[in-house]
């Protein structure tokens, strides 16, 4: 999908980088997504 950032760890993709950096950062602290987070997320593209 073009235009659009990637959580590259739990795979949620985002219209806003900072989401998706938010994402990143929060996955690889907790090993776990914050539904607070994937809220905001567009899509989820398989592993
Ligand atoms: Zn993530």
């Amino acid at each position: 999908m073009v235009g659009l950032f990637k959580c590259r760890i739990c795979g949620f993709a985002y219209k806003e980088k900072s989401w998706a950096e938010k994402c990143k950062n929060y996955c690889r602290t907790h090993n776990a997504c914050s539904l607070e987070i994937t809220k905001h997320a567009v899509t989820r593209e398989p592993h």
